[in-house]
């Protein structure tokens, strides 16, 4: 039996897409063999590439000046690929922090350059977002960059950063399809595809064309890691993650079905306001994040004392709910609500919740 995966990522996959996944491993479109022992330059491949491209632009209207790129090595990797790409040594760029992977994002990027922390949500316990039209970034700033979702944290920009002129740079990770973007704001947008767009083992990368090469002469940029020389190749100048290219194509293939990123939205809404409503409404749970900086995707919450749960998590498991341990760095529970979560596991989740304060409240 199938339970309901709150997992944050690795993370669950519409059944429908496994399905179908299923009913072409063996032989996909009648080629005699699984897509898995398909030459990456053959002509099925690149069409299977190919299409899932043109699916990803047509969803989130990626402009035509925007190069897509199928990469390996995480959002991690793109946390190096970025201050790689947009600029050499003895540069700056500007970071928000608002929690674990900002944090993550900024040291990795110390490493090569110079950054300048423009604000830090530090004091309110990394519960917040900084306020709209607040960030003061320095004019030669080679870009700013900020997280989209925090992951761990559950703190979501409501509203895209002014970045005063420099390209806007942001990890999607796991917000990435959730509800529509206007992506001709940025300059790069960056995701793994774990949490909303499919297996593990591919990363996303949106970069508008004139940055390609950016980092000019003199900046060794790792050749896998090199975005002008990824797109100049159609993002096979090594062997790509094919399996995964493939599931990515299908899990967009139900996005469209699922009628696209507006309607994504309103479902997303729907199970947000679901949870947090039941959260808010209990006096026994708790959730720390600013109401107006709430996450969609991630969920975090505590019950009030913390002996409670081991038991809390032992009981989810024997209704069939799976992945809602918060992340071990910060304890407590967090539920993921991804794309392929289906509004009746979030009821399950608020039911489970419900029965467990009427045990224990
Ligand atoms: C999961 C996640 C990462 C890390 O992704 P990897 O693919 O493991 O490198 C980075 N940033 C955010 C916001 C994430 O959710």
């Amino acid at each position: 039996m199938r339970v309901y995966n709150f997992s944050a990522g690795p993370a669950t996959m519409p059944l429908e897409v496994l399905e179908r996944a299923q009913s072409e491993l063996l032989d996909w479109h009648g080629s005699g063999m699984s897509v898995m022992e398909m030459s990456h330059r053959s002509k099925e491949f690149v069409g299977i590439a190919e299409a899932a491209e043109a699916r990803l632009r047509s969803l989130l209207h990626v402009p035509e000046e925007y190069a897509v790129l199928f990469l390996q090595g995480g959002a991690t990797g793109q946390f190096s690929a970025v201050p790689l790409n947009l600029a050499g040594p003895g540069a700056t760029a500007a970071y928000v922090n608002t929690g674990s992977w900002s944090t993550k994002a900024i040291a990795e990027a110390r490493r090569y350059l110079e950054v300048e922390v423009v604000a830090d949500e530090k004091e309110s316990g990394y519960a917040t977002v900084p306020a709209e039209g607040s960030l003061q970034v320095p004019r030669d700033a080679a870009y700013l960059h900020y997280t989209l979702n925090e992951t761990i944290g559950g703190v979501e920009f409501p509203y895209v950063p002014d970045a005063g002129g420099v390209p806007l740079v942001t990890d999607a990770s796991s917000t990435i399809l959730s509800r529509p973007l206007d992506v001709s704001r940025f300059g790069v947008i960056y995701a793994g595809a774990q949490k909303n767009l499919g297996p593990a083992g591919l990363t996303l990368v949106i970069v508008r064309r004139d940055l390609l090469g950016r980092a000019g002469d003199g900046t060794p940029v790792p050749t896998v890691l090199d975005w002008a020389a990824m797109d100049a190749a159609g993002s096979m100048l090594n062997t790509p993650p094919t399996l995964a290219w493939y599931l990515v194509g299908l899990v967009l293939e139900w996005v469209e079905a699922q009628g696209g990123l507006t309607a994504m939205a309103e479902r997303n809404r729907a199970k947000a306001d679901l949870l947090y409503g039941a959260i808010d409404s209990s006096g026994f749970y708790r959730n720390p994040v600013d109401p107006a900086a709430r996450s969609w995707m991630n969920v975090p919450f505590l019950v009030p004392d913390p002996a409670l749960e081991k038991p809390f998590l032992a009981a989810a498991a024997d209704a069939g709910l799976s992945g809602l341990g918060g992340h071990r760095s910060v304890g407590g529970m967090r539920a993921s609500l991804y794309n392929a979560m289906p509004l009746e596991g979030v009821q399950a989740l608020v039911d489970l919740m419900t029965d467990f304060e009427n045990k224990n409240g």
